[in-house]
């Protein structure tokens, strides 16, 4: 339930209605808007009298709301949250956050040149996993703790803030004091001791698209988070596992616009992952831009032949720097910028 109040309610007003509806057995969340405040009522609502709130001096309406997230909820909060991830350095506003960088981390020499060159092209953050999720035991499980040393020097050498996967509990404390952006992936998603505990880090989430996840499904997840105090979450449209075999996964753009409608939060979209075909890469990306994105998390790898993870849909630097070209035309468009 939300309550409006109206233009120029007084304090006592306020206390009453704030009264009104603990009385009923909740949390009262209160937003304070330049022209309007509400009030969010969190847990069971049904103990309050809709028509005597309403009759109360100073509340403009009161709605039900049915959606069981409420602080990832814009009704809530109807303005777009900025996530800060370094000083200075946001995701979500007018500029468009363009994450770049290899699926894994290698080698000190490949994450510095990649970094360096996603740098010189305009990139606000270095992705790069030393954590990975994959399907079969005898891959490539990334470099652990020293990959996350690499991507610290690549970040030295750049100044680019790092993102990078979590997958264990155990590693929270560790990614809380060493990285800028923790990222929850697809096959995380309602992992939820991680999503917990993540609530309690001062520190930045991105969380990804659960593979066959509903986006209410994915709107909870951010809800752990959120009620856990972490209100810095950022949310990733990845892959979407669909009967199509074409491309490795798909992507779905309407869930841009769905989850820029029900939630306030930032949602940059990765559209490597969702391909799995680097040649898909750029138009995918001018695709989400134009869809309305806060932006885009691509992989980018200096030898993609080579690459230890995800080569066949990993861009060049190369091409990287002509998909930022591109990016900004299309940005103009939406009224963004890169
Ligand atoms: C990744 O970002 O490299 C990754 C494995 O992500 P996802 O969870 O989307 O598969
Ligand atoms: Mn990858």
């Amino acid at each position: 339930m939300v309550v409006i109040m109206k233009p120029g309610f007084s304090r006592q007003e306020l206390d009453r209605a704030i009264r009104a509806m603990e009385d009923g057995g909740v949390k009262v969340m209160i937003s304070r808007g330049a022209e309007t405040t509400i009030l969010g009522a969190e847990g069971n609502a049904s103990g309050i009298d809709i028509e005597k709130m309403q009759s109360l001096p100073g509340v403009e309406r009161v709605m039900r709301v049915s959606e069981p997230y409420k602080k990832v909820n814009r009704k809530y909060h109807p303005d777009d949250t900025v996530v800060e991830i370094a000083p200075g350095v946001t995701v979500g506003g007018k500029k468009l956050a363009v994450i770049a960088g290899p699926c894994s981390v290698e080698s000190e020499a490949q994450i510095t040149a990649i970094a360096r060159e996603v740098k010189e092209s305009g990139a606000t953050a270095l992705r790069g996993g030393a954590f990975k999720p994959r399907t079969s035991p005898y891959a490539f499980q990334g470099m652990g703790y020293s990959g996350l040393d690499l991507l610290e020097k690549a970040r030295m050498a750049t100044g680019l803030p790092i993102v990078t996967e979590i997958m264990s509990t155990d590693d929270i404390g560790y990614f809380a004091e060493h990285v800028d952006v923790i990222q929850v992936g697809a096959r995380n998603m309602q992992n939820f001791d991680l999503l917990k505990r993540l609530g309690k880090v001062d520190k930045p989430i991105l969380l990804k698209r659960g593979l066959s996840a509903t986006i209410e499904e994915w709107l909870m997840s951010a809800e752990y988070i959120l009620s856990g105090g972490n209100e810095r979450v950022i949310f990733c449209v990845s892959e979407a596992r669909t009967f199509e075999s074409y491309t490795r996964n798909t992507l779905d753009l309407s869930a841009v616009l769905a989850v820029k409608k029900q939630s306030h939060l930032p949602v940059v979209v990765d559209p490597s992952h969702a391909s799995g075909q680097a040649w898909m890469v750029e138009r995918l990306s001018l695709a989400a831009v134009a869809a309305g994105c806060d932006g885009l998390i691509v992989e980018v790898h200096n030898d993609p032949q080579h690459a230890l993870c995800d080569g066949q849909q990993s861009i060049t630097p190369t091409q990287f720097t002509a998909l930022m070209t591109k990016v900004g035309q299309i940005a103009a468009c939406v009224d963004r910028t890169v």
